[in-house]
């Protein structure tokens, strides 16, 4: 397990596969007795400076938690640098009407494909139908081809369609930008390729990222590591 970080250190903690153990539909997912009290425990701890960051809504957060961090939303496109602070929207691009439309044709021939949106863009999931992925990466890089302010990313059995410049990386270094992250070492705990730019956002502020599949075993070992901190 990885050292307990010190009161001196920044915390970034995805949510998906990394708090929680991932669902078969993002709807379906359980928050374990006892990991908001940690969270609270850790945030007080290191002076607020802990925070979600997630693909998720900051609404979406709070409501599975029953409880407000700080947060990066939707990777980044949305913020709030402290618990009790607004959540500030990047201003960033929308996607077009006509593109929702054109999603959820190319879900509509696979049951169990799901398109979930999200404010500056939607995502194609496909957890429950792996064979879907290539044509549904197929379908979001064929819709966001005409317009550069928009890429698609790859997640865990998902694509998602955001505004290009978006990640976890970014909000990382706008986060750390400012109270009460500024100054702080940075540790990341991440699940997926998504959290990579995160990580490295942190190293190169001279902290550190850890990984769930490979530093821990599992949600339930970070969740372990939380309550020793
Ligand atoms: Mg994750």
């Amino acid at each position: 397990m990885p050292p307990l970080i010190a009161a001196d250190a920044a915390l970034f903690l995805d949510l998906d596969g990394t708090l929680i153990n991932l669902a078969p539909t993002p709807d379906a997912v359980v928050v374990p007795d006892g990991l908001v009290a940690s969270l609270n425990a850790v945030s007080a701890r290191l002076g607020g400076a802990l925070a979600i960051v997630t693909g998720r809504t900051i609404d979406t957060v709070d409501a599975l938690l029953g409880c407000r961090f700080a947060a990066a939303g939707e990777h980044g496109a949305a913020l709030r640098l402290s618990p009790g602070a607004p959540i500030a929207h990047l201003d960033l691009p929308r996607p077009p009407v006509a593109w929702i439309a054109q999603g959820e044709a190319a879900v509509a021939p696979y049951p169990g494909a799901l398109l979930e949106r999200k404010a500056a863009g939607f995502v194609l999931h496909y957890r429950r139908i792996p064979q879907a992925g290539p044509a549904l990466e197929q379908a979001a890089r064929g819709i966001v081809a005409a317009d550069p302010r928009f890429s698609v990313m790859a997640a865990k059995m998902a694509w998602e369609i955001k505004p290009a410049g978006v990640n976890k990386g970014a909000a990382v270094r706008s986060l750390m930008a400012q109270p009460p992250f500024a100054g702080r070492r940075p540790v990341y705990v991440g699940d997926d390729v998504t959290d990579e730019a995160g990580i490295a956002a942190c190293t190169a502020l001279g902290g550190t990222g850890y990984r769930v599949g490979a530093d821990f075993a599992d949600p339930a070992a970070v969740r372990a590591w939380l309550r020793r901190v």
